[in-house]
């Protein structure tokens, strides 16, 4: 059984066909979701979709791309979903210096505000980080995000990185880039850090594994993701599938 930890069921390429998609995910084993926010009304979807599926958690935050919309308000709108039942952790929040959709500064000020929420309320973070480690990595430490800890999804950085990372305590998640043909960098990472530190994600409508690549991703695929790491270390699916979904149950505090 797998834990798909980053959907975003709620994006509108999913619109004409989502309750196909999750009955799709469910016939594929995956037992448990959960769907990340982009910013308020993305988050209040996914409040919907925990409500609407009892195997959907969900996450509210503010994605760094839309950091320049971040205000007084935004922050108690988050503050106010975040004590939905099934709202688990605030996400995602971080830096994207690839695509700079928001000012490098803005975009600071943002996780730095939404990290404080997080230990606020006691939940854990999904982090967002592109090309940023260096910020990232300082402004966890700055803020002490350790407190509530969390797990840098999509994780695309060095061995030694992911290292001083697992040692504050946060989870990596990896996802469908791990079968991309110049997925080099992750195939170490993947070979290096103990299965008890991973998380499995798919990071849907993005990030498509092999062999969908071109497709539109979907919560299903993530099997992909647990074959790909099964495969590099050298272990059953099976026990990737239960040890990562052990994982992510214990950070987001999920008891079922
Ligand atoms: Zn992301
Ligand atoms: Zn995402």
């Amino acid at each position: 059984m797998y834990f798909d930890t980053h959907t975003h069921l709620d994006d509108r390429r999913f619109l004409s066909d989502q309750e196909e998609v999750i009955k799709r995910a469910q016939e594929a084993g995956v037992e448990l979701i959960v769907n990340v926010g982009e910013n308020v009304k993305s988050a209040r979807r996914t409040v919907e979709l925990t409500q609407k599926y009892d195997f959907i958690y969900g996450a509210v935050g503010l994605h760094p791309h839309e950091a320049k919309d971040f205000s007084v308000d935004v922050l108690e709108q988050l503050r106010d979903l975040t004590r939905e039942p099934k709202i688990v952790a605030v996400g995602e929040i971080g830096l994207d210096y690839y695509y700079d959709h928001s000012p490098r500064n803005i975009q600071q000020q943002a996780f730095r505000q939404l990290i404080r929420l997080a230990k606020e309320v006691r939940l854990p973070i999904i982090i967002h980080d592109r090309d940023a480690h260096e910020n990232t990595l300082r402004i966890i430490k700055e803020e002490k995000a350790d407190e509530v800890g969390g797990v840098f999804h999509c994780y695309s950085g060095s061995v030694p990185l992911a290292r001083e990372i697992i040692k504050m305590g946060f989870y990596l998640a990896l996802g469908g880039a791990l079968t991309f043909q110049n997925a080099r960098k992750t195939v170490e990472v993947a070979r290096a850090i103990p299965l008890e530190y991973l998380l499995i994600e798919t990071d849907c409508p993005y990030l498509t594994p092999v062999p969908y690549r071109g497709k539109r991703n979907e919560p299903a695929y993530v099997v992909k993701v647990a074959e790909a790491i099964a495969e590099i270390k050298g272990l059953s699916v099976e026990e990737v599938a239960q040890t990562t979904t052990n994982n992510g149950k214990k950070l987001f505090g999920i008891s079922e």
